[in-house]
């Protein structure tokens, strides 16, 4: 997969690629899989996360994330969902990892419909079928198209038919009879949800033969669509007899959560009434609000009220159908506002996480940073050459360091006065950080200007050899001494000795070492007369 290919330049080792290559196959096909409501898919994609450590493997442990994300979504928890799919959205785009981008914005699309805000769910199923190109693969095209068609639906934009056609398509294709029923289900749902009846006829149809071909009962979520359709459609009694299968127990205890039963015993209760089966039509909903209570469906409970209102205003009972619909009334603003409280939560969850991350990235790089000229600090030091040199360390071609001490500069300070000292220091932060060598606008392979502490600086210089950071050091020495300081120290030169130490290839050296080499060497520049650079060579 292209997008992975940025895995390949990181770290590989022996067994290493053997790992990647597994784990990458088995992220892809809980991502395919994710789409079903399949049993321990959170769990295998949470091992996969655990497993895939390090660098390389970024990209597969956070795409195995937003499976757990997903998941996570599935059982209601729209909060945890969103911190997660949003934190692995901000690294995909720091990264620029397009296909991670899609995977996020997949989730985040879901996510944002089930809270009821249809614009920002739109917005982000656009870019996760933007940035999914050619080469992903063809299931999670579907996937991600199909839900820019059901957000499009959702927020009531008839081009969604338009889209749940090439998704149909893209399903024959593939011959992925489980995505196709899915397609015509939602399909169908949607055209129904626009009012589109005899559009949503035909697709129901479709759904219904296709699932008898391919020998899959229809669940009770599909049966309601079905079902819905012909009540919108005014044909109660087809409506009927295409609901009855559902009552078989196995089908109506088929979903988990025991939502699309529900869901399912209520449209049944409905069609009864308006056929004035009543008595029947009581069983139902009695049914219905009795699996409300058990599994906790506050939403299908609040619609099931209306519905024991209307049915005891067809018996006649019409003191209890007011009750009722008064009771109807107060639970479903009840219900509105708990839903805005969680979105409102939701929300706030997702862009806290953001906030306290752009935080704490900021006072991280503040402790890094030497308070009175900027540059980076001691503790930035010692965490760079432990990277560059200390065991599983990347082997850098080469590092090499350049220890600066400031000549007589107690002098400075003595004459004339603390402040013009550090006055001079900032300055000389600003010569040292232009000799950072730059490749473009980056510094080369991380290389770096600090300041060690008192009148002491370092450059840390990446991927550059001896020979090239004594020219550079004896570079900055010439700069420094050439200042025009006279604004700032009048007569008094300023001038520092430099010691140049450096490791190539796979020598072997602790940061301690290489600082030690630096150290005696600029201590022999001292003793040479100052104003000088002295190197490993001489
Ligand atoms: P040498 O050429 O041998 O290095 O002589 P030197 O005077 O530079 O050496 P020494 O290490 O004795 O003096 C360093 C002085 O730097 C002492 C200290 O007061 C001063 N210093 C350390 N940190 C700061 C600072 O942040 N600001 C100012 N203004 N002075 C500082
Ligand atoms: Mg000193
Ligand atoms: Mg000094």
């Amino acid at each position: 997969m292209s997008s992975l290919s940025v895995v390949d330049a990181e770290l590989p080792g022996p067994g290493r690629d053997d790992l990647v290559l597994r784990l990458t196959a088995q992220v892809a096909e809980l991502e395919a899989l994710s789409r079903f409501t399949v049993e321990g898919i959170a769990d295998r994609a949470e091992r996969v996360a655990a497993e895939a450590e390090g660098p390389a493997l970024t990209e597969v442990r956070l795409r195995a994330q937003l499976v757990v994300a997903d998941m996570v979504r599935c059982q209601g928890d729209h909060a945890e969902a969103g911190r997660i799919a949003q934190e692995v959205r901000r690294w995909a785009t720091e990264q620029q990892r397009p296909f991670l981008r899609a995977r996020s914005a997949y989730v985040l699309a879901a996510i944002f419909q089930e809270l009821g805000d249809s614009a920002t769910a739109l917005e982000h199923a656009v870019e996760a079928v933007d940035l999914l190109d050619d080469g992903a693969a063809p299931e999670l095209r579907i996937d991600h198209s199909l839900r820019l068609a059901d957000t499009l639906g959702q927020h009531g934009d008839t081009s969604a038919s338009l889209r749940y056609a090439d998704v149909l398509a893209l399903t024959h294709e593939l011959g992925d009879a489980h995505r196709e029923l899915v397609v015509l289900n939602n399909w169908a749902y949607i055209e129904t949800l626009l009012g589109r009846f005899e559009e949503a006829l035909p697709i129901a149809q479709e759904l219904e033969s296709r699932s008898t071909e391919f020998g899959e009962a229809l669940g009770v979520g599909r049966l309601d669509t079905l079902g819905r359709v012909l009540i919108g459609l005014g044909r109660l009694e087809d409506a009927e007899e295409v609901l009855l299968p559902g009552l078989a127990p196995e089908r109506l205890e088929s979903s988990t959560d025991g939502d699309a039963g529900a869901d399912f015993l209520l449209t049944l209760a409905e069609v009864r009434r308006r056929l004035g089966r009543l008595t029947q039509a009581r069983q139902v909903l009695d049914d219905c609000v009795a699996r409300c209570d058990r599994h906790g469906l506050t939403a299908i409970r609040v619609r099931a009220r209306q519905e024991q209102a209307e049915l005891h205003a067809a018996f006649g009972d019409h003191r209890t159908a007011f009750t009722e619909h008064k009771l109807f009334h107060e639970q479903l603003m009840e219900l509105q506002s708990a839903q805005r409280d969680a979105r409102a939560r939701a929300i706030q969850a997702m862009y806290e996480t953001g906030e306290a991350r752009r935080q704490s990235r900021r006072y991280r790089e503040l402790s890094l940073r030497d308070p009175l000229t900027g540059l980076y600090n001691r503790r930035h030091i010692d965490e760079q050459l432990t990277r560059l040199l200390g065991p599983g360390s990347l082997p850098a071609a080469s590092v090499s360091i350049a220890l600066a001490d400031l000549d007589h500069f107690k002098r400075i300070n003595d004459t004339l006065g603390h402040d013009v000292g550090d006055a001079v220091l900032r300055r000389v932060a600003v010569l040292l950080q232009s000799a950072v060598p730059a490749d473009g606008a980056r510094a080369l392979g991380g290389s770096f200007a600090a300041r060690m502490g008192g009148e002491e600086f370092l450059l840390v210089l990446v991927d550059t050899s001896p020979e090239h950071a004594a020219a550079l050091a004896e570079d900055l020495r010439s700069t420094i001494a050439g200042h025009p300081w006279g604004a700032i120290t009048g007569d008094l030169p300023v001038t520092a000795s430099i010691g140049v130490a450096g490791v190539t290839g796979s020598a072997d050296q602790t940061p301690a070492a290489l600082l030690g080499r630096a150290d005696a060497l600029l201590y022999r520049a001292k003793a040479q007369g100052r104003d000088r650079v002295v190197t490993d060579g001489g």
